[in-house]
């Protein structure tokens, strides 16, 4: 059992602007995570996207920098984004814990994936962030992410790029982290990943398609 705090809602702010929650979240000590970490990374986006991308945590560029998606995976997203015609100003993306976990080897710090109690601790962030955004469409990106929200039996790989019926938002879909396709042992196999995850998004783009055409 973890002897720290272990739940972010005493450090939410009364007012729920992302701004406002944006500040609070660097002074939160719901959990351990932010003891060895530079800074938490909240989520980067506009209020009015339509589109809500959630990743498991800030790595360790991300922790350096203070924004969410800027390192190689980051850019990962940023191609599928734009291969499946979704702007990337129409995006807000975050992560489901917001600051980085990981063991250090030498001078590198290597991610660690968070355990339930630190993604139960920081949830209430994300809660914020999910309704202030009120995304058309909600994606998960990873296991971590997808399990966090859909449930601890859910498995991306068998529901990767379906459409999800979830109270959470109106369009929901479950995808890879793209720090997968990084992972991929050859350039042929991250061509296939890369255009699998553009893929499983087009589908997202195609759903909020049939949704501004009902409008
Ligand atoms: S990981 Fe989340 S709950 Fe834990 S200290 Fe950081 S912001 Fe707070």
């Amino acid at each position: 059992m973890p002897e720290e705090p272990n739940d972010a809602t005493p450090f939410l702010p009364e007012r729920r602007s992302l701004t406002a929650l944006r500040e609070a979240a660097q002074e939160c000590r719901g959990c351990h995570l932010w003891r060895p970490a530079t800074q938490s990374v909240f989520g980067e986006g506009r209020k009015s996207s339509r589109v809500m991308l959630v990743g498991e945590q800030p790595g360790d560029k991300e922790d350096l920098a203070g924004k969410p998606f800027v390192g190689p995976a980051g850019r990962e997203l940023d191609r599928g984004l734009e291969a499946a015609g979704i702007e990337r100003e129409d995006a807000y993306v975050t992560n489901v814990v917001k600051h980085f976990k990981f063991e250090e080897r030498g001078r590198r710090r290597i991610h660690q994936t968070p355990k339930r109690f630190e993604i139960d601790a920081c949830g209430p962030w994300l809660d914020a962030e999910l309704d202030v955004v009120k995304p058309e469409a909600l994606v998960l990106l990873g296991g971590v992410a997808a399990k966090a929200l859909l449930g601890s039996s859910f498995k991306v790989t068998q529901h990767r790029g379906e459409l999800l019926e979830s109270e959470l938002a109106p369009i929901v879909s479950a995808t890879i982290h793209p720090s997968a396709i990084l992972r991929q042992r050859d350039d042929a196999s991250r061509a296939a990943e890369r255009e699998a995850f553009a893929e499983d998004l087009r589908v997202v783009a195609a759903a909020l398609g049939r949704v501004e055409r009902q409008h």
